[in-house]
């Protein structure tokens, strides 16, 4: 049997998701397809923004954009009260479409180009830097009111190599010594208003990370708080909330993470003199993540003897990087017979001519069949946003569902699609 959790049901053997039949969804909107329920997303945004102001009133919360992109996403996330955290122009732009204010928008990007700060600079935006070297940069542009650096705390975690983005081997954030330079430069060019920020890994489960990180931060603002003379109006401890992928895993205890924050927070503030600053995070996964499933139909199986089953199903590497990119891992669901009892060791590939394009990697399933429907559990962070058009795919939709109700938010590409920027020099012939 497969173990069904919310916002995802087992009715009938078929799997459902915000009350809709997932092979109703499939057969409406085609495949490859992901579907987004709208009241989970909501649910996990009052959950971790909860856990925390309980602790701490003075408290914001902006979204990372970058986990999923959609319009509909940014919206319901405004509603809910959230601001905008945003890594280029492009998604600065996303953010005011949105209609979230200046204020509400923190730009957090690396090696900028002057075109880019010019961008924020001229929208308003709470501007966040990656390295010093930028600074003189953005002060010939102009002085904006505030400024907040990204310090490189020294330590950092996460669940796959490459979601580590603190400590020596990244290519982000500043060192401590560098970043106080940062911060009296930026006062004397007339800066009146300051944050400071971090972000040293993403999809972490461990509650004495967060813990553990926050300290560090704090006391790295101390002593620039000492050293410069300037107070913070924000300090801000990046994402980086895990969500389960693996069955039986445990989730985060965000309760706990909010608590031992909020408190320890609320303590060293006093103690190291930092003011009332307000306490920051800018989760993306950990509010999108498990909102979502990504459909794929199984269209051809491979059996060969010694060697393990391929499942060919329209969804590959083009369509859910991660697994490709990490190694990720990502349950996944027979969705037209969950049933159906676990009863063959399969691989789960896409189409695409790369060996890497597998979803799943020697997983137990029911004996397959072509026609079937596969769901890939947690598909709403860095999935359809990690997306591509390799091997000339169009891109899939999405659609996002509510107690009965499906919206599509994003139509399927075409091949116009991949083709819509393209200008064939006359030269080289009809
Ligand atoms: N903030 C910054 C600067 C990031 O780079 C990221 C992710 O890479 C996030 C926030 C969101 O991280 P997560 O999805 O792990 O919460």
């Amino acid at each position: 049997m497969w173990k069904i959790e919310p916002p995802l049901q087992n009715k009938a053997g078929v799997l459902h998701i915000g009350n809709v039949s997932t092979i109703k969804l499939g057969d409406k909107f085609g495949t490859p397809l992901y579907v987004t329920d709208e009241n989970r997303i909501r649910e996990n945004y009052s959950r971790i923004s909860e856990s925390f102001k309980k602790n701490y009133q003075n408290f914001s919360l902006n979204y990372a954009i970058k986990a999923n992109n959609n319009l509909s996403v940014l919206k319901i996330l405004k509603s809910m009260g959230s601001g905008a955290d945003c890594s280029c122009k492009e998604e600065i732009m996303l953010a005011k479409k949105t209609g979230f204010p200046p204020s509400d928008i923190i730009y957090t990007g690396n090696y900028n180009s002057d075109q880019e700060l010019k961008y924020a600079l001229q929208n308003r935006v709470i501007i966040n830097l990656d390295d010093i070297s930028l600074l003189p940069k953005l002060l010939q542009l102009g002085i904006p009111k505030m400024i907040s650096f990204r310090v490189n705390p020294g330590l950092g975690k996460g669940r796959y190599s490459g979601l580590v983005f603190g400590g020596k081997k990244t290519k982000f954030g500043i060192g401590e010594s560098d970043v106080i330079k940062g911060y009296e430069l930026a006062k004397k060019a007339g800066v009146t208003k300051f944050g400071i920020h971090m972000m040293a890994g993403s999809a972490i489960l461990d509650v004495n990370y967060f813990r553990d990180i926050t300290e560090k931060l704090l006391v790295i603002a101390g002593k620039i708080v000492k050293k410069v003379g300037i107070e913070f109006e924000f300090v801000n401890l990046g994402g980086g909330f895990g969500i389960s992928y693996r069955p039986r895993e445990r989730d985060l205890n965000i309760v706990k993470v909010g608590k031992e924050v909020g408190m320890l927070f609320k303590r060293r503030v006093d103690e190291l003199s930092l003011g009332n600053p307000t306490l920051m995070i800018e989760p993306g996964r950990y509010i999108v993540g498990d909102s979502t499933i990504l459909l794929a139909k199984v269209h051809s199986i491979k059996r060969v003897k010694g060697r393990t089953t391929y499942v060919g199903t329209d969804a590959g590497m083009n369509t859910l990087l991660r697994p490709a990119l990490y190694g990720a891992y990502h349950q996944t669901y027979v969705a037209n017979r969950l049933d159906s009892k676990r009863a063959e060791i399969v691989n789960i590939c896409g189409q695409i001519c790369e060996n890497t394009d597998i979803i799943a990697e020697y997983r137990k399933m029911s004996r397959m069949k072509e026609g079937d429907l596969i769901a890939v559990l947690n598909a709403g962070a860095y999935g359809f946003a990690m997306s591509s058009q390799y091997n000339s795919r169009p891109r899939a939709a999405e659609v996002l569902v509510r107690d009965g109700i499906t919206d599509l938010i994003r139509k399927r590409e075409t091949v116009s699609d991949l083709v819509r920027h393209q200008t064939v020099p006359g030269r080289l012939g009809k």
